[in-house]
């Protein structure tokens, strides 16, 4: 019987499985589709601190020291780079924002600039448009290569003796008493753990439901479009005030950029690739809106589009969460669109708790039992890449 068995091969489960079979311990890892399949491949890829939530920070951090020596430590390119995130202010009303996010941040301990015009601005980044009026900067952020990200993870992970079963997927987990015992995959195998995590992202909620637990998850859709490859242009990921879009140029040069978030009118249980075709005013508006900031796109050719799905909860903060009143069971699914950055830490939390060992992180605001607690507040869903 493996220690641990997991549930989803996006980021999380990834790097939890790599964290767990490092340290000696048994696990394999059950991926319905393929390695970053939904969120951790249709992300933009930033990896952020900036504009993180207090809750959040001291993951982001860590986070940022962790990818730094991820190449070396799993053997394979992350395409991580730290080259900062700008967040640009289009009007005088998002300059203050800007103006008062950099201050707010800085009392968090954040190394953060403000940029207060145009040129300060075009001395970092060139291709930013003259509608963009100011900005802020935090140079300790970045971005990185979701897929080869993920499978840089997974491919250390089986090196140190993990196993990992791409295309089966997970229909059900196995109770005993208040015990999870393991889990029933889509082939009609049982296969006992003596813990289970679960990293599935949107589909976190219907593998709760029959154990009597509530993840209550909206899902949006955002669009993203990636441009055929371009000479170096901008290092950096943007975010906007409003949090509106954002976009980064990747390693082979192609352009990367995402807005426009919807509702998605989709059960989680049974969507096809149809329901992730992104509408046509929705790419229309993406176009225009980014190109507003970053010109450059207007003359880009257009290589992808696609929609992405967001696990959003209703306080946009993930649950990482060891005691759901089901023993055995470790969730970790709503990061609410900004979980790929923190991944790599995410990873060592879930084995930390999958081990029994005390994280070093406070984990009291990612419980699951919060939202039966305190009303849904129903937070907005925010792209800052
Ligand atoms: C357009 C977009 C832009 C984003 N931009 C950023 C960004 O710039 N920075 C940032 O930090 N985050 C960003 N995010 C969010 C980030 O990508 C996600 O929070 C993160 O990838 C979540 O990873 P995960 O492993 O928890 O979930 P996922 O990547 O969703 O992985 C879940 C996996 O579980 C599998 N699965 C589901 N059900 C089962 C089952 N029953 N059995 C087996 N397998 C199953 C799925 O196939 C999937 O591969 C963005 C997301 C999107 C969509």
């Amino acid at each position: 019987m493996p220690d641990v068995v997991i549930v989803g091969g996006g980021i999380s489960g990834a790097a939890a499985a790599y964290e767990i079979a490092r340290a000696g311990h048994s696990v394999i890892l059950f991926e319905a589709r393929s390695l970053a399949a939904m969120a951790s491949g249709w992300t933009l890829g930033g990896v952020r601190q900036s504009g993180r939530d207090p809750a959040e920070l001291p993951l982001a951090k860590a986070a940022v020291e962790r990818w730094g020596g991820l190449d070396e430590e799993l053997g394979a390119p992350t395409g991580y780079r730290r080259r900062g995130n700008l967040r640009l202010a289009r009007t005088e009303a998002e300059v203050e924002i800007i103006r008062e996010l950099v201050v707010e941040q800085r009392k968090l301990g954040l190394a953060i600039d403000y940029l207060p015009d145009k040129a300060a601005i075009r001395a970092i980044a060139p291709a930013i448009g003259p509608a963009v009026l100011a900005a802020s900067f935090c140079p300790g952020d970045g971005h990185a290569d979701p897929i080869p990200a993920v499978r840089a993870f997974a491919t250390a992970a089986a090196r140190h003796g993990a196993t990992i079963r791409d295309g089966i997927g997970v229909r059900s987990l196995t109770r005993t008493g208040d015990r999870v015992t393991g889990v029933e995959t889509s082939e009609g195998e049982s296969v006992p753990a003596g813990r289970v995590i679960l990293a599935t992202g949107i589909h976190a909620p219907e593998l709760l439901q029959p154990l009597g637990l509530d993840l209550p998850l909206r899902v949006k859709l955002v669009c993203v479009l990636q441009s055929v490859p371009l000479p170096p242009i901008f290092e950096q990921v943007f975010g906007v005030a409003n949090a509106d879009c954002a976009g980064r140029q990747e390693i082979d040069g192609r352009l990367r950029v995402t807005t426009g978030i919807g509702d998605w009118p989709f059960e989680p249980a049974s969507w096809t690739t149809d329901a992730l075709a992104p509408r046509a005013a929705d790419i229309g508006a993406l176009i225009e809106r980014v190109s507003h900031v970053l010109p450059a796109l207007a003359d880009a050719g257009v290589a992808r589009v696609w929609g992405g799905l967001i696990d959003l909860t209703p306080d946009a903060l993930p649950v990482i969460d060891a005691h759901t009143g089901v023993d055995g069971l470790i969730v970790a699914a709503g990061f609410s669109g900004h979980g790929f950055g923190i991944g790599p830490v995410t990873g060592e939390i879930l084995a930390d708790l999958a081990l029994s060992k005390q994280s070093r992180f406070d984990l009291a605001p990612f419980r699951l039992g919060r939202f039966a607690e305190t009303p849904a507040n129903d937070a907005a869903l925010t792209l800052h890449g």
